[in-house]
């Protein structure tokens, strides 16, 4: 019997993207195995170096393009990805592009007959393509088991509508630990008291994951055991635990290009750092996805500066023309004064790279599941900033559970643009509150043992490399 033959089919959105990437690779560094990346053409580039190094080092991993329905959905030219979606009313026209592609994706697997098909939350759909060509269908959302339960808990029992009003804090129901949330922290669709038709996609997600052959979860157990154990044996999902994928990346390129290309040297920024003490860099960086007005920007530089503390910030370009003038966002004078102390990297920054480097002490970070998850990995106590999507979940694991961070103040759900409004002194407070004392001390002390029980569950006889293992096991003998 050949190769088993796998499939990944990510949506076009980096926080999907990257780590489907690490996992195709996961996959493919298996004797035995090999992993096929599906996306679209203004995509590719974004897999093309990665995969060039892995197939060098004699990984056998492939992409396959399919065409992305742009003017079908009625989206500018161009637009293949969901950090290009300026405007609410294009999301609709985003996930109506998604959903177009379940023909050519058929067309695809006819033609290869992969063995399995790992395709994002974000395409239902996948299940059933899988199952016309008689191949099982794995779910991977990018999100971890505690969001994953939260969110469950919520659509479930509704308990946002036992509320008065919207910052009356709420319990989720039937959890392990007493988690408390506001209505203004959840995404707007289970705010809604009409079902959105991102309600409708929500409910096919779910569907879709219980019809599917089981969940593939960027976490491992040890981090998250509760949560592990109930998302299988309360909530009955077949999972499998794999993370943290993003350790893959040993080499200074592996860590250094992740999604976009950098906007920084690597080898510029290594010398930065290492310039700098151990643990006396706070990195700052709010995804690929979020945006902040100027006003926003301008408090983030005042609160750095009253910090006192020597920093990365990563400034993503916002798409609106007006606050592409700097002068309204940087205070006058400030990178002069900053010039020993920080780094702005404006547009895309080495990440993985810049956490893992031993003189960054503290992340300040929107949440998002990847940034959250490396800086665990990475053994960092973080500032919590939350915004959209599940961020506000991961904020309650981080500062609640794991005990390994403070939040800045964020209780408003809101997409791509932050409503902003956190001033600087709230930014200062946790900003110091992470780097320095004894709070700080026991923060990191803890997040030390999770970066350091993290590389056990991936190395061999670890819970996320036996795993994936008896996963790869399974769909071998699912084949034959
Ligand atoms: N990332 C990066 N450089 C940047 C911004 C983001 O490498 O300047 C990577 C980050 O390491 C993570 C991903 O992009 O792997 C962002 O995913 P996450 O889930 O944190 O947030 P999202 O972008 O989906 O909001």
């Amino acid at each position: 019997m050949g190769q088993l033959h796998v499939f990944f089919f990510p949506i076009m959105a980096h926080g999907h993207m990257i780590p489907t990437l690490d996992i195709a690779k996961l996959f493919a560094a298996h004797s035995g195995v090999k992993s096929t990346i599906i996306t679209t053409p203004l995509n590719a580039h974004l897999f093309a170096k990665s995969i060039e190094r892995a197939k060098h080092a004699g990984v056998d991993i492939n992409i396959i393009t399919i065409k992305f329905p742009t003017a079908e959905a009625g989206l500018p030219e161009g637009c293949e990805s969901a950090d290009q979606l300026t405007s609410d009313d294009m999301i609709p026209k985003f996930l109506k592009a998604t959903t177009m592609l379940q023909a050519p994706l058929e067309l695809v697997l006819q033609e290869h007959r992969p063995d399995c098909l790992v395709a994002d939350m974000f395409f239902p759909w996948a299940t059933d393509s899988a199952a016309k060509y008689g191949i099982p269908r794995l779910v991977f959302h990018g999100i971890s088991f505690f969001a994953l339960c939260a969110s469950e808990s919520l659509r479930l029992y509704k308990p946002q509508t036992t509320v008065s009003s919207d910052d009356e804090p709420f319990v989720v129901p039937n959890l392990p630990h007493q988690i408390k949330l506001r209505r203004t922290q959840l995404p707007e669709h289970s705010r809604q008291e009409t079902e959105s038709d991102f309600g409708k996609l929500v409910e096919k997600v779910k569907e879709s994951e219980v019809k599917s052959y089981g969940v593939i979860v960027n976490s491992f157990y040890e981090l998250e055991p509760d949560y592990a154990d109930h998302y299988r044996n309360v909530l009955g999902r077949r999972a499998w635990h794999i993370g943290p994928v993003s350790l893959c990346n040993r080499e200074i390129e592996d860590k250094a290009q992740r999604g976009k290309e950098a906007s920084i040297d690597e080898h510029d920024c290594l010398k930065w750092l290492n310039s700098k003490k151990p643990n006396s860099v706070i990195y700052i960086c709010f995804g690929s996805m979020a945006n902040f007005p100027a006003s926003q920007l301008y408090e983030i530089a005042m609160g750095l500066e009253s910090s006192g503390q020597q920093f990365i910030w990563v400034v993503r370009q916002s798409k609106n023309e007006a606050d592409k003038n700097e002068e309204k966002w940087l205070p006058e004078g400030f990178e002069e004064r900053m010039k020993d102390r920080g780094l702005i990297i404006r547009g895309w920054a080495p990440q993985v790279l810049i956490l893992e480097h031993e003189s960054v002490g503290g992340f300040v970070t929107h949440c998002g599941w990847n940034s959250t998850f490396e800086g665990i990995s990475a053994g960092l106590p973080m500032v919590t900033w939350p915004m959209f999507a599940e961020q506000f979940f991961n904020e309650k694991l981080v500062t609640d559970i794991l005990r390994i961070g403070v939040g800045v103040g964020s209780l408003k759900w809101k997409r791509r643009t932050a409503t902003g409004g956190i001033e600087r002194e709230s930014i200062a407070k946790a900003v110091k509150r992470v780097m320095v004392g004894e709070e700080a001390e026991e923060m990191r002390s803890r997040a030390r043992e999770l970066k350091d029980l993290a590389k056990k569950a991936i190395e061999e006889g670890g819970s996320s490399h036996s795993d994936l293992n008896s996963l790869i096991q399974e769909l071998s003998l699912y084949r034959a």
